[in-house]
């Protein structure tokens, strides 16, 4: 039995947060782009230097870059049970490119939870993290950026999944243990 998923949703609408919970209670890797372009930065690898302006501009890091990356991580053993994308696909480029993906290996998504969130909590919520988080794409400028950048990218995909019939809408406006004990259920009735 596997579990593919894909997290879509605004900054701030607890994704990472849902997702490391869930793969914890579920054993299925948590696979984010925006960690492991953090975790290069840190280790300053060629990759990590590449991104670093970009990411610090809250801009888009190139599809090739970023397809390549999920590619390898989706084809690690520990990924072949299923997994939780995180911040990919952020784009329709990036959402065909994973279509195909999943084509070749004979794995299609299961579920596509839609985390719904208005902007102004959106950046409240990112701004509140920015003083727990030392992110350097948390300041006022580069959120509105990188939402601006949501509505006009991102959006477009949740509308692609809308009409394929996969998309799981969540209101993400609610506490963390109400958002949590929705998509568990949700995660119960797909391991079935
Ligand atoms: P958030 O959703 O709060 O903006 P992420 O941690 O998902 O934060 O992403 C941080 C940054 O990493 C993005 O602003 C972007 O620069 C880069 N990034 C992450 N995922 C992608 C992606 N799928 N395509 C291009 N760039 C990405």
């Amino acid at each position: 039995m596997t579990i593919n998923v894909l997290f879509l949703g605004p900054q701030g609408s607890g994704k990472g947060t849902q997702a490391t919970r869930i793969c914890a209670a579920h054993g299925v890797p948590h696979v984010s782009t925006g960690d492991m372009f953090r975790a290069a930065i840190a280790e300053q690898t060629a990759l990590g230097r590449e991104v670093e302006p970009i990411v610090a501009a809250g801009e888009l890091v190139p599809d090739a870059l970023t397809v390549a990356l999920i590619r390898d991580r989706i084809a690690k053993d520990d990924a072949q049970a299923g997994f939780i994308l995180d911040g990919f696909p952020r784009n329709i480029a990036q959402a065909e490119s994973l279509d195909r993906m999943l084509e070749v290996i004979g794995r299609p998504l299961d579920r596509v939870f839609f985390f719904d969130l208005d902007d102004a909590t959106a950046t409240t919520r990112a701004l509140e993290r920015a003083n727990r988080e030392a992110r350097v794409d948390d300041t006022p400028e580069v959120i509105a950026r990188r939402l601006a950048i949501y509505h006009e990218q991102t959006a477009p995909v949740v509308a692609r999944y809308r009409a394929t019939g996969t998309l799981h809408e969540i209101n993400a406006a609610r506490s963390v243990d109400d958002v949590f004990a929705e998509i568990s259920a949700a995660f119960g009735w797909l391991a079935r």
